[in-house]
């Protein structure tokens, strides 16, 4: 597949104010140099986005639909280059990264679908006095900041909605994996996405960069998925100009395995809930609660299961497990496991960092840890399990609830009733029973307390790019 390392902005292909070397995590080599953006460059890219977006705006939702569909097809089409390219520069399998490019393709079919059913309120005011109309409006230039985690699927989470709402956008992709995006750009240009609506620029550096955009008056909204200390940071900075933010934040994911649930499901479903993408994920379950009757057979069952990956470079055959994103996240952590492991947590399996080059950790599961343990308090975004022993449900709901992240808990249970009634108790946007994976372009993702604010996808997703405009009429 062709590599687009330089900025786009404007419809062309800029070089931009330096380089930044992306690396494939497996080896440790270069892949590409890919241009980064200084004042000038980011500027440029938002004096694009604020030029295109009257056209934009006014072009028929059913043209905008189109295009949208267009960039499904083309992306549905060319899953397996972009795939590969995932793996490349972010570490993960290459059966991970193909599901996350058909998950990424999704929310350009589904916003396609949504761009046309934007629907406003017409009535009569009860006093009888007017007409109250209600319209929904483009918010205007939005800036769009993504992870490395999923660097195809989140960009176009957010690209599929502005577009379909009539917005432009500035995307600024993680620096560890810029390469998607821009893939990503050269697509949505051959699905028809004007010159100016969408640009990709990789600031640098990023703090400063990204600040001076959102005090830029021309910028109306940002749509951010990374972490917390970083979304509280953001946060601070809409703030001086009352620049409108959606957050996408860290997790702390809870997987409950209750009293009656069957072991084997619960295995099963643990596997996918920690190990799709290799545990970097803010879905990935961080802490699992398990009741003392299931706690031993639950943890050899998942033992057995963990043991079996095959840890391998993403695009080698057979590869179950990839390398972490970089040596400085896995670095993270194989520091969390090792501190547990100091105050008195049994490695079941794994928890030592291999021999040899690339930035691969072990799958990973941790038997006899405290319910204090530090590691229960932080994301831990690898491949580790640690199991904590529970006696009632009250017990497992109070630790699932006791943190400031809200994004996702699991929970197994006897049967789906028993699962839904306890999964009105937990403090999350979104709660999986007896299944390992939620995640789903037409369902409202997105967390409570500090997980975030607003939801991508679902009915609610372009709402996020979208302004209520209230006319009071006698018409
Ligand atoms: P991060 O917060 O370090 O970086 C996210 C993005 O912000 C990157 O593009 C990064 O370059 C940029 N960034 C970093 N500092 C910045 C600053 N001062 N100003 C502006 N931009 C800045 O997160 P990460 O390590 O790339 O990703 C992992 C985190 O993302 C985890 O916490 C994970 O839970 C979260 N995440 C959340 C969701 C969700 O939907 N809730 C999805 C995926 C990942």
């Amino acid at each position: 597949m062709k590599l687009f390392t330089d900025l786009f902005i404007d419809g062309t292909w800029q070089s931009g104010s330096g380089r930044v070397a992306v690396r494939d995590p497996a080896t440790g080599e270069v892949i590409a140099e890919v241009a980064t953006a200084g004042e000038a460059d980011c500027d440029a890219a938002v004096a694009a986005a604020h030029a295109a977006l009257p056209g934009w705006a006014a072009t028929p939702a059913r043209e905008r639909a189109e295009i949208l569909r267009r960039a499904f097809e083309l992306l549905t089409a060319e899953a397996h280059d972009f795939a590969e390219l995932v793996t490349r520069e972010n570490g993960k399998v290459l059966a991970d990264a193909r599901s996350e490019v058909t998950y990424a393709a999704e929310f350009f079919r589904w916003f396609s679908e949504e761009a046309v059913r934007i629907v406003g309120d017409y009535r009569a005011a009860p006093g009888g006095d007017k007409r109250i109309l209600v319209t929904h409006e483009p918010v205007g230039v939005s800036v769009l900041i993504t992870p490395w985690n999923f660097p195809a699927a989140m960009a176009t989470r957010k690209i599929g909605p502005a577009l379909a709402a009539g917005c432009t956008v500035v995307l600024k992709p993680a620096t560890e994996t810029p390469l998607t995006a821009l893939a990503m750009a050269d697509l949505l240009q051959r699905a028809g996405v004007p010159d100016g609506v969408v640009n990709v620029v990789l600031p640098v550096p990023v703090g400063a960069q990204v600040n001076r955009m959102l005090h830029d008056p021309r910028v109306r909204n940002l749509s951010f998925t990374g972490s917390t200390e970083v979304g509280r940071v953001l946060l601070h900075s809409c703030a001086d100009t009352v620049v409108r933010a959606s957050m996408e934040l860290g997790g702390n994911a809870p997987f409950l395995v209750l009293e009656g649930a069957d072991v084997e499901k619960a295995v099963a479903g643990a596997m996918v809930a920690k190990m799709r993408n290799g545990g970097s994920a803010c879905t990935a379950a961080n802490r699992f609660y398990v009741h003392r009757s299931l706690a031993e057979a639950f943890t050899h069952r998942l033992g057995e299961e963990m043991r079996a990956l095959r840890l391998a470079p993403g695009l080698e055959e057979g590869a179950q497990l990839g390398a972490l994103v970089s040596t400085v996240e896995r670095d993270k952590v194989a520091a969390l496991v090792d501190d547990a492991v100091a105050a008195g947590a049994r490695p079941v399996v794994g928890g030592v960092v291999p021999d040899g080059t690339g930035a691969f950790y072990p799958a990973t599961v941790l038997a006899d840890v405290d319910a204090g343990a530090a590691l229960l308090e932080h994301e831990i975004f690898g491949p580790v399990a640690p199991v904590v022993v529970v006696d009632d449900e009250d017990e497992a709901v109070r630790r699932a609830n006791d943190t400031e992240f809200g994004l996702i808990a699991y929970i197994f249970a006897a049967d789906d009733a028993a699962g839904t009634r306890v999964a009105h108790r937990l403090q999350t946007g979104m709660v999986a029973v007896n299944r390992g994976v939620v995640s789903d372009p037409a369902a409202p993702f997105g967390g409570m307390k500090q997980s975030g604010l607003g939801r991508e996808g679902g009915f609610a997703g372009i709402h996020e790019f979208l302004e209520t405009k209230y006319i009071a009429t006698d018409l």
